[in-house]
């Protein structure tokens, strides 16, 4: 077996730990990079252990040297209300920790994996949304600095390709849940998970009728590296995420069914520029990966619940 070792950026994040530890039971070398914004250690402190897992505070806007075979570019917040708290940090950490990695991966010839987002296609005119569409983005609007951000980002990575022949895989995920959520990270799905455990109120933004497509984490990861391992040529970008689209009221209502909770849902102002629909195509992606998510709404949802039950009642 060929021990590859692989460098992921915001690995101490939600995904990122995950994706730290699947690397490791794969039997790769990992080096888990994090600032600790959004992540914390407690997401990978099991992974210590492992000889073969290292774990380095560093912020992206700096360089950073290594050699590795393998980046996967995770690090930058997800949640709206973590990446509008600081907005000129957010769009630094996507541009700069771009150019960092880049050339970081130019320089050791490694093939560097970019975690772009549905965010790139912003309030979406057409549904469900396929790589080829340019996106309808509010380039001043509240969510900017993470849309504009991704999108310099994958402008970043193909001029990085054309120009210095950087092997580059650009993926765009779409809404991902799954245990390592903050509790306080202030998504919709560990929002109204912690909601209902606690019977308090469920936040609805708006009338809940915006619509939304989850995908379990456990699907993005296979995605994640089923992608890493295509040919150099196929660079993406690829949506991966779960078609199987839900109203925010659904995802309320069944929230609160699971839970047995006695929560009320209430409305709260929906924010600006919130994206009414969004639902990926992912054709491109059953076609070049081979990949499909395997689980489904319930059965995430159970999984999660079960992690937020015990985060609360240890
Ligand atoms: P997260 O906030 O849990 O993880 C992000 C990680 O990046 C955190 O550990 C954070 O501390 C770290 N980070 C932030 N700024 C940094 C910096 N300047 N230097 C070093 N580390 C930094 O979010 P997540 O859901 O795990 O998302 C991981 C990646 O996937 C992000 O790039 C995100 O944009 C992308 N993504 C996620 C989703 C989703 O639904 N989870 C959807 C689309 C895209
Ligand atoms: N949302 C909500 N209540 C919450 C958190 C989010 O109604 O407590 C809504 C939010 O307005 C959006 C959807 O749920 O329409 C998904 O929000 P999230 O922040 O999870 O992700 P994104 O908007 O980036 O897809």
């Amino acid at each position: 077996m060929i021990r590859k070792k692989v460098l992921v950026t915001g690995g101490a994040g939600f995904v990122g730990s995950h994706l730290c530890e699947k690397l490791l039971n794969d039997g790769n070398e990992v080096v888990c990079l994090d600032n600790y914004f959004t992540g914390q250690k407690q997401n990978v402190v099991h992974l210590l252990r492992n000889p073969y897992f290292e774990l380095i505070r560093h912020d992206v806007t700096m360089p950073f040297f290594i050699e590795v075979d393998e980046i996967y570019n995770l690090a930058c917040p997800a949640s709206p209300i973590h990446y509008q708290y600081n907005a000129i940090k957010t769009i630094k950490t996507s541009v700069m920790g771009a150019i960092n990695m880049l050339g970081l991966a130019k320089r050791i010839k490694a093939i560097i994996l970019q975690a772009s987002t549905s965010e790139v296609y912003g309030d979406p005119q057409v549904h469900p949304q396929v790589e080829s569409y340019w996106g309808h983005v509010n380039p001043i609007g509240e969510r900017s600095c993470y849309d504009e951000g991704k999108r310099a980002a994958e402008t970043l990575f193909v001029n990085y390709h054309k120009q210095n022949n950087v092997k580059i895989k650009i993926i765009r995920i779409f809404n991902t849940y799954g245990p390592r959520m903050h509790p306080h990270d202030g998504r919709v799905v560990s929002n109204f998970i912690m909601q209902a455990l606690q019977n308090q109120d469920i936040t609805i933004y708006g009338n809940g009728q915006q619509t939304r497509s989850f995908q379990y984490v456990d699907d993005l990861l296979e995605g994640m590296i089923r992608m890493m391992a295509t040919r150099d040529e196929f660079t993406g970008p690829v949506n991966i995420g779960n078609p199987n689209e839900f109203t925010i009221l659904e995802l309320a209502e069944k929230v609160i069914r699971m839970t047995g909770s006695k929560s009320k849902i209430i409305s709260m102002p929906l924010p600006p520029d919130d994206p009414a629909q969004r639902q990926p195509d992912i054709s491109l992606a059953r076609k070049e990966l081979d990949w499909s998510p395997k689980i489904e709404l319930e059965e995430g949802l159970t999984k999660t619940i079960d992690y937020f039950r015990k985060l609360i009642n240890p």
